[in-house]
């Protein structure tokens, strides 16, 4: 654990950075736990998850959101591990959403429990679903989840945007030589259904190492591809970590290419991440964390709740690069303790 020190942050109303970066979004881990074993996130054993108690309540992740709320933070996306495994998720959305100045609730999901959440979540206030699906091929959906379920995950997808969320993505890991053949399958998901596709670069983060094995592709390379592809691509507009977004005329749905490892979006990066177990991460790239979780539970005020955030957030180093430069040797070992 890191105290917060250094300089006092210089917007009492925002939370800021020595870099001008404003922070008004808040991901939020619920838990660590997962019905899936994805190969580049955990072993196949899973892995030392911590306990029920010492996970974020939801009384303390709703005192997060309305403190934040009240530092221009406007959207919340709530993650995991899979967050749907946890019996509380719609009231936390709910209780969300009705935090004045919260503006939206999204949801990243491994979409297997989706279909049957799915309804429920909307009424909630859900407004968007990131929904995982690297393959559409189910033997090797079973290759890398470890389980069965790719029907699933489509069914949630289709029923997702049936139900008329406002946004309906699908986040594709790309992996060289294990499913880079499927980028066309995913963009003619795109025909009739209006989706978002992301194709992201894997990241190393995973206890088990596929990071090394040579499986890694560059958003250069997908680019190339893409456009091989599909010459004349129409470009639009997306949102900030979407800097490649795409639509193919007459197409419902457009797709992305995310540089979630070039890490070309840092300087106008909005995020700031809280852990399962209660710990701000300034930089999904860095280890140095903040301990809240014993503040929120030694009955800290709210004014020592912000001050906390906003001087965590005061020392992100100024990209990614710097923030694994100056990092020990990778104190978490998957994203399903980071959130993604
Ligand atoms: N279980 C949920 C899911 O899979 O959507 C939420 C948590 S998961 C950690 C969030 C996102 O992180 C997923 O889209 C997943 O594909 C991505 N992810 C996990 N490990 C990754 C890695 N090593 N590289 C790139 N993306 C990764
Ligand atoms: Fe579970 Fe998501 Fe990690 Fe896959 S990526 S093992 S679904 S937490």
């Amino acid at each position: 654990m890191t105290n917060p020190r250094g300089p006092v942050p210089v917007s009492n109303h925002k939370i800021t950075d020595q870099h001008n970066r404003i922070f008004d979004y808040l991901r939020i881990a619920v838990n660590e736990r997962c019905n899936l074993r994805c190969l580049y996130c955990m072993p196949e054993a899973g892995l030392d998850f911590i306990s029920r108690e010492d996970q974020l309540q939801k009384d303390e992740i709703l005192r997060v959101v309305r403190v934040v709320s009240e530092l221009g933070v406007n959207k919340i996306r709530y993650t995991g591990g899979e967050p749907l495994l946890r019996p509380d998720i719609s009231d936390i959305i709910a209780d969300t959403i009705s935090v004045p100045r919260i503006r939206s609730v999204h949801l990243t999901t491994n979409g297997l429990l989706l279909e049957s959440k799915a309804r429920e979540l909307k009424n909630a206030g859900l407004q968007g679903v990131n929904i995982s699906l690297d393959t559409l091929d189910a033997a090797r959906f079973f290759q890398i989840t470890r389980r069965e379920g790719v029907e699933k995950v489509i069914g949630s997808i289709r029923h997702a945007v049936k139900l008329g969320f406002e946004s309906v993505k699908i986040n594709m890991v790309v992996m060289r030589g294990f499913n880079d053949d499927e980028l066309t399958r995913f963009v003619d998901f795109t025909h009739d259904e209006n989706v978002t596709v992301r194709f992201i670069e894997l990241m190393p983060f995973d206890a088990h190492q596929i990071w090394k094995t040579g499986h890694f592709m560059g958003a250069e390379l997908m680019l190339e591809k893409l456009h091989a592809l599909f010459p004349h691509l129409e470009r639009i507009t997306g949102t900030s970590t979407e800097e490649h977004i795409f639509r193919r005329p007459g197409f419902r749905g457009k797709f992305a290419v995310i540089p979630a490892y070039t890490r070309s979006l840092c300087a106008t990066c909005s995020r700031i991440r809280l852990t399962a177990d209660g710990f701000i991460r300034n930089c999904l790239y860095a280890n140095d964390e903040y301990h809240l979780l014993p503040l929120l539970r030694d009955s800290a005020s709210d004014k020592e709740i912000g001050d906390f955030i906003k001087t965590a957030m005061w020392q992100k180093p100024v990209d990614g690069w710097t923030a694994q430069k100056q990092a020990d040797n990778g104190k978490r070992g998957s994203m399903t303790m980071i959130g993604g």
